[in-house]
């Protein structure tokens, strides 16, 4: 039963870290086009799409830069309530696009009318706006459904870049419904895997946007993880041992767990954490906002005591992320953890905290 409660990397079945011990394949050979069409296959009701969606060896940090390169070349918008979608803006300006900040306080959620305000306000026209679907600094989700529906309304050629790295697999997500241009995440979050790869989808426009790119690069190209995708396989040599336990988790999420149940299973891990520790913490994200994947707190002992104190019984917990890290710890209750092991962990953080 894990006793390891960090929001990314989480908690691995054994039986999946087994699957990345199994033999070499070439990666251009049958074997792995067998693989990478059952991976294929699943990772379309993962985004919710009828498209095809792309493995790439990197991390979520990496997709966010790639989306960028495909689909930016003057201006973005980004999105803030914390320190991740805070990232979309540096990573802009090292690309030298022009960034303009749509900001909200930390733990809250950005309004998708502010969203609106902004685009029709300003006459400046955005290539893409950059959501961050679940800010894992502050355990806040946003309504990427309506955040993606104000910006088709009001600025149909703006591209909608979505960073899922801590939502993907753990809160519903529908690509094609939503109309989504870019969508991603690393698998070391609710998919539950060891880090190291990145799932993504990306539209017919976004595809199209890349076309028009004449510096794109190599490695983050989008056209050419499509054009390997029709053949079968990935650009450059991948990590095959992460496609192995790929394969086999998401035959696990899609067809074992099923992706409802697994939905279901992360809210009412994130209301159980909630209630067990109200008496000794304050809810550092708005309630209804609350995310379902890692919950912020700010206890009233020194979140680094509680912490340490854990620690002699054997549980890691996140720490504060960012500016809030000397004020709140983070429970991340995300990927394959189970009620049970999660209860077990609040009857020590209940203990703890009264001590
Ligand atoms: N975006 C979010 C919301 C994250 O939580 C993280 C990592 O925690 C990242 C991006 C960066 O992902 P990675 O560490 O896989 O590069």
């Amino acid at each position: 039963m894990s006793k390891f409660f960090v929001p990314g990397p989480t908690w691995v079945r054994p039986e999946i870290l087994q699957e990345m011990t199994r033999p070499m394949i070439g990666h251009r050979g049958a074997e792995f086009r067998e693989l990478y069409a059952r991976i294929a296959a699943d990772l379309k009701p993962l985004f919710g799409t009828a498209r095809d969606a792309f493995v790439m060896t990197a991390t979520g940090t990496a997709l966010m830069e790639a989306a960028l390169v495909n689909c930016a070349s003057r201006r973005v918008l980004v999105t803030t309530c914390g320190a991740f979608s805070e990232r979309w803006s540096q990573i802009a300006e090292s690309l030298g696009l022009e960034v303009d900040k749509l900001a909200v306080e930390w733990g809250q959620a950005i309004d998708p009318e502010d969203v609106a305000d902004h685009l029709v306000s300003r006459k400046a026209h955005y290539d893409a706006v950059t959501i961050t679907h679940n800010e894992t600094s502050t355990g806040v989700t946003n309504d990427v459904a309506a955040l993606a529906r104000v910006v088709r309304a009001e600025s149909p050629d703006t591209l909608v870049l979505v960073d899922a790295v801590s939502s993907l697999a753990g809160i519903p997500l529908r690509f094609d419904e939503w109309n989504l241009d870019v969508c991603f995440a690393s698998v070391q979050k609710c998919v539950a895997l060891p880090p190291g790869i990145a799932l993504f989808a990306v539209s017919e426009q976004a595809l199209a946007r890349a076309q028009k790119m004449p510096y794109r690069g190599t490695y983050f190209d989008f056209l050419s993880y499509k054009k390997h995708a029709d053949d079968g396989g990935v650009p450059s040599t991948p990590s095959i041992p992460h496609f192995f336990a790929l394969a086999a988790q998401l035959g696990h999420i899609v067809r074992g767990e099923g992706l409802e149940a697994r939905w279901r299973r992360h809210e009412a891990m994130r209301e159980t954490t909630i209630a067990r520790t109200a008496k000794f913490a304050k809810l550092a994200s708005e309630r209804v906002h609350a995310s379902a994947t890692v919950t912020a707190l700010a206890p009233v002992r020194p979140p680094e005591e509680l912490r340490a104190a854990m620690r002699q019984r054997g549980f890691t917990l996140g720490g504060g992320y960012g500016k809030w890290k000397e004020t709140t710890f983070r429970v991340g209750h995300m990927g394959d953890i189970t009620m049970e092991a999660l209860n077990a962990m609040l009857d020590a953080l209940e203990e703890v905290a009264a001590a």
